[in-house]
């Protein structure tokens, strides 16, 4: 694989970073993940837009300019060759060569970093036919939820809880209401209405989100931004989970109970496809 370092093109086993980088020693850095379907790029821009807005947060320069970053993305995917798959883009803060919990000054660079995976799967994974099992668990993670940061040791660990319990992902708990999964949103279905906790601090704005709820008001779905509680899942007609890698995924069960009819629904499904039509148009 060729992979990209502070400017360079280079094979994964020779691009390095230092060792006192504050991405490695504090988890100071955030990150993107844009998915490639056709060789081309899905909504690039919202995940731009979300990039400056993670460094905008921490007080962090962005490394370079917009059309540095698209020329970047698509020069990964030409030398990949990749088809279908994903780009993970991750910006630290730099190597102020000690460390200290003190910011260090703009004459620092960041530190970029981004590779490509193949994902031959993408648009046809095999897990939107059965849908994702999820089991609850509480949610400990830090209050900036919002930010994307690459501080992902909770959702690992709360991952391999699902791994553990034989399911696919944990959908996080605080006061009662589901937040989001490891790494995905979390919403419900009643009817005609697609259920979905609100933006604040408490997760991160996903940028799958933001395209399916426009899609799902365009096909006349009443969209509500509001918590909802573990029980509320049990009872609704459908679930599903979004995100840039498995854009809609039917949920069918959680905490062993089965979720409606307990394989993916008509409306998740419709919103699924409706959203990779949708995106494989409008890539760059
Ligand atoms: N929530 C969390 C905690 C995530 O890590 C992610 C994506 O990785 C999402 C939601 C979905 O965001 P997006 O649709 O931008 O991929």
């Amino acid at each position: 694989r060729t992979v990209f370092v502070n400017g360079t093109y280079l094979p994964e086993d020779q691009a390095t970073v230092s060792i006192f980088d504050r991405g490695f020693l504090m988890a100071d850095g955030v990150y993107e993940v844009t998915s490639v379907l056709d060789g081309k790029l899905v909504d690039f821009d919202g995940h731009t837009k979300r990039l400056h807005r993670s460094l905008e947060e921490l007080d962090m320069q962005a490394p370079c300019s917009d059309a540095d970053l698209l020329e970047m993305h698509r020069e990964l995917i030409r030398l990949n060759g990749i088809d279908q798959g994903m780009i993970y883009l991750q910006v630290t803060r730099g190597n102020p060569g000690d460390r200290s919990f003190l910011f260090p000054d703009g004459a620092v660079k960041p530190t970029i970093v981004a590779f490509t995976q193949d994902i031959p799967t993408l648009a046809d994974a095999p897990a939107a036919k059965t849908g994702f099992k999820v089991i609850s668990v509480p949610d400990i993670r830090w209050g900036r939820r919002d930010i994307k940061t690459v501080q992902l040791l909770y959702p690992s660990m709360a991952k391999m809880m699902a791994k553990k319990a034989g399911v696919d992902d944990s959908w996080m708990v605080e006061d009662g209401h589901v937040t989001e999964g490891t790494s995905n949103n979390a919403y419900i279905i009643k009817g005609n209405r697609i259920i979905t906790r609100q933006l604040t601090n408490d997760i991160l704005h996903g940028i799958t989100r933001a395209a399916v709820l426009r899609f799902a008001a365009e096909a006349q779905f009443e969209v509500e931004e509001r918590p909802f509680t573990v029980d509320e899942v049990k009872q609704a007609d459908e679930a599903f989970a979004t995100a840039a890698t498995i854009f809609v995924m039917p949920v069918v069960e959680i905490d062993g109970a089965q979720i409606g009819a307990g394989k993916p629904g008509p409306v998740a499904t419709r919103l699924r496809e409706l959203y990779i039509d949708e995106m494989r148009k409008a890539a760059i």
